[in-house]
């Protein structure tokens, strides 16, 4: 019998991510007279987006950035966005926008991201960011997949030549981070619904990072003894709690690293954010 998973938990992480775009935030404020700048727009007033937009807002501030929210109506004209998220685009002292998602059924979401500045796009989702990450070269990488690989590399796990398994193929989750594990050498399969054997697939990986939104789908008896555990799954249950895509329990007594839901993967996700925003912000001013 192997000694329990050991936990990989989000917060003292992206703590430490924090505390670096702090100390840079710092340094860019000295050198170039200005903060960076992150605008987050939001439509409408679904609660959960609310609240993740209220904490993007008070994390930005509090490291010493601008951040700015747009909070727009529910009924808001795609013509409307558009016309704002150009005014971001074209204003100077903004490094990165941010649209957030869902939008109104009566928006074109995706057309509404093609308008963004790739150079501002700190969610990484513009195709010319997302080609960027396929074609391995630098770019604004989406903020939960960089924080997957933030927390490999706290945790010492160097994915080249590993066989990563990556369930889910969103172009948000799944996609880019099966290509960031590829641009570090890991051997990557992408699972999806039309997988064949899920658990034939998963048992192969020494690397497993879950991305699919049902819950306790990745069984604890697939999971290859030692193997990481990347639980990005956020499910909520008819108790009103949080849970992974990954049967927690069962999963920590063969892993040797697996990540808790809630206090996971998920902590991670504004601490990246404000550090895409850093860079968006240097690489801009440093190319004035
Ligand atoms: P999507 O719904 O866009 O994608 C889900 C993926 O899972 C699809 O590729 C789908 O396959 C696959 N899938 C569905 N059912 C199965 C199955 N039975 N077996 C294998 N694969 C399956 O979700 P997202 O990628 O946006 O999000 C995934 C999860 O991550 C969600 O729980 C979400 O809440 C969470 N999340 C957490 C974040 C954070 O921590 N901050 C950020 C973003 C997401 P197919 O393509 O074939 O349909």
């Amino acid at each position: 019998m192997n000694a329990p998973a050991q936990l990989i938990e989000g917060k003292p992480i992206a703590a430490k991510v924090q505390a670096e775009v702090e100390a840079r935030v710092r340094e860019l404020t000295a050198r170039y007279g200005r903060p960076p700048g992150l605008e987050v727009v939001l439509v409408g007033e679904d609660p959960a987006s609310q609240v993740y937009v209220r904490n993007k807002e008070r994390a930005s501030t509090k490291i010493g950035m601008r951040g700015a929210v747009h909070r727009l109506p529910a009924d808001t004209s795609e013509a409307a966005l558009t016309e704002l998220v150009q005014r971001l685009n074209a204003d100077d002292t903004v490094d990165g926008i941010l649209v957030q998602m869902p939008l109104p059924k009566h928006i074109d979401a995706e057309r509404v991201i093609g308008l963004i500045d790739p150079g501002k796009d700190v969610d990484g989702l513009t195709a010319i960011n997302a080609g960027k990450l396929a074609l391995g070269k630098p770019g604004l990488v989406p903020c939960t997949p960089f924080g997957c690989m933030r927390m490999l590399a706290e945790i010492g796990c160097d994915p080249a030549g590993k066989r990563a398994v990556v369930v889910g193929r969103s172009n948000l989750v799944g996609k880019p981070i099966a290509q960031l594990l590829l641009a570090r050498h890991a051997t990557v399969t992408i699972a999806h619904s039309r997988t064949k054997d899920l658990a034939a697939v998963v048992g192969e990986a020494d690397i497993v990072v879950a991305a699919v939104g049902v819950r306790a789908l990745i069984k604890g008896e697939w999971i290859k003894p030692g193997a990481v555990v990347l639980d990005v799954g956020i499910n909520r249950g008819e108790d009103g709690k949080l849970y992974g895509d990954v049967d927690f329990a069962a999963a920590q007594a063969r892993a040797g690293f697996i990540t808790p839901v809630p206090g996971g993967v998920g902590v991670m996700t504004i601490a990246m954010l404000l550090s895409n925003t850093v860079d968006a912000a240097e690489a801009r001013l440093k190319g004035r």
